[in-house]
């Protein structure tokens, strides 16, 4: 019976996955030993350093993930990095097949005067700052100022906004890193606008994320219901047919009328406006946006020209891939066709797809990927060596590593009545995930 060997490039949910998928496809006739390479000392990639601290609940993903890695053909080799301290060549030729997980992390860019000036960040850098990812530790955010806006209408952009918004005390007993928990509770920032350039129809924002605004328990939500009742109008024919599109604007007319409490913290939603320039001398000042208008559901620009006070700005407008070496990109993805790059090489997740879709979705995307992998696997698997004897790096963080920074994590985090209390040094890192 073959033993295939397949490495995985990319310990986030679609490398977890594909993990999974293949695992699932082990019968008598063929098994599969994986080998799962992360370029950081800590698995989990956007369930520890992209999902928002206060959503708990979407990180319980982490115990499907463990369960993968705790199978016997299963290993981790994390602090290896594609291009430094292996090929896509040399993984091509000693694995039956490589698939890619590397996700994107770049985050775009808005395009517009003034985005480089002190004060303006992407979410790309604001996000994993908050999650504690140790090569955004020193990012430095300024609080010190009263208005943020946060462009973009998806849900990343919610997050940051939310993450401004709220008051910290609501975030003591969550993961947030513990520098930008500090941070935060020094922040002076009381006012932070979402904007979209986009009406409320056509927002990315899903219904849940909307839902939850209320809850927010010293921050009042402000969302125009003037501007939800115009989409509702608008898109008055679609309603009934998509349930979706009901669900998302419903959402956003009860926020926009639940009552305020006059506190000082506000969060307010604004749509149709197109940011052209952020203006600044040395650091941010306001943003200057062009009023959009909806005309047979296309937007267009109007005349209109208003300007925002900002101190801080936070750009949430998706993201594209960091280049591979040896591996060829279009539109801010890995060039694939249907998860197939080229020979063995195989893209999943958000290097294949771009930035789209919730933890889950990559879960059927996995699965659909490897489906065609194991179609084009050949009869006899192939004889090669244990790339563990060709890795020279020798701070390999294994499975065995891993799990001793999370226990120690967790057991810093259990003392102060938090889920985790992670670490963010890179040396500490490594030093305590050796075996
Ligand atoms: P997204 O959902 O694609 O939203 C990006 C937003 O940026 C859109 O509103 C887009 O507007 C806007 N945008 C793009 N270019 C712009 C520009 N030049 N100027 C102004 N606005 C611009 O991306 P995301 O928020 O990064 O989220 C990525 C994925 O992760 C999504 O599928 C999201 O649902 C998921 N996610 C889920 C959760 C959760 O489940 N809680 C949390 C975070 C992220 P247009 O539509 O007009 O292009």
């Amino acid at each position: 019976m073959p033993t295939y060997r397949i490495a995985i490039v990319g310990a986030g949910p679609a490398g977890y996955f594909s993990a999974q998928a293949l695992q699932n496809s082990q019968d008598e006739e063929r098994t599969f030993a994986i080998d799962l390479f992360e370029r950081l000392p800590t698995p989990w990639g956007l369930v520890r350093s992209g999902v928002a601290p206060d959503h708990p609940k979407i990180k319980t993903v982490a115990k499907v993930f463990e369960k993968i890695a705790s199978d016997s053909n299963f290993r981790l080799f994390g602090n290896i990095e594609l291009g430094r301290d292996i090929s896509i060549e040399q993984l091509k030729e000693n694995y039956d097949a490589v698939i890619l997980a590397t996700g994107s992390s770049v985050g775009r860019k808005l395009g517009i005067p003034g985005e480089e000036l002190a004060g303006s960040f992407s979410s790309a850098d604001f996000v994993p700052w908050y999650n504690g990812h140790p090569d955004y530790v020193n990012v430095s955010v300024p609080l010190n100022g009263k208005n943020a806006i946060v462009i973009g209408a998806g849900n990343v952009a919610m997050d940051c906004g939310r993450m401004l918004a709220l008051d910290p005390a609501e975030l003591d007993s969550t993961d947030t890193a513990d520098h930008a928990l500090t941070s935060l509770h020094l922040s002076s920032i009381r006012n932070v606008t979402i904007v979209g350039r986009r009406g409320p129809e056509h927002a990315a924002f899903t219904s849940a994320e909307i839902r939850e605004l209320p809850k927010l328990e010293h921050t009042d939500v402000l969302i125009a219901q003037s501007e939800i009742e115009g989409a509702k109008e608008r898109v008055a024919e679609e309603l009934e047919g998509n349930k979706e599109l009901r669900n998302k604007l419903e959402a956003l007319l009860e926020v926009s009328q639940t009552p305020t409490k006059n506190h000082q913290r506000k969060l307010a939603i604004n749509f149709l406006l197109t940011p052209l320039e952020i203006i600044g001398k040395d650091k941010v000042e306001a943003i200057r946006f062009a009023r959009n208008e909806v005309i047979n559901n296309k937007v267009a620009t109007t005349s209109e020209i208003i300007e925002m006070p900002c101190d801080l700005v936070i750009s949430a407008i998706g993201y594209q891939v960091l280049p591979i070496p040896g591996v060829e990109l279009a539109n801010g993805k890995v060039v694939n066709e249907n998860g197939f790059v080229t020979d063995n090489l195989y893209v999943v997740g958000w290097a294949k797809r771009g930035p789209s879709g919730v933890i889950g979705t990559n879960k059927s995307d996995s699965s659909d990927v490897v489906k065609l992998l194991l179609a084009k696997l050949p009869s006899a698997a192939k004889e090669n060596s244990d790339i563990a004897k060709i890795i020279t790096n020798q701070q390999v963080v294994t499975q065995s590593g891993w799990q001793k920074i999370n226990q120690a994590e967790v057991e810093k985090g259990e003392a102060v009545g938090k889920p985790r209390r992670k670490l963010t040094d890179w040396s500490d890192l490594l030093s305590l995930g050796q075996e």
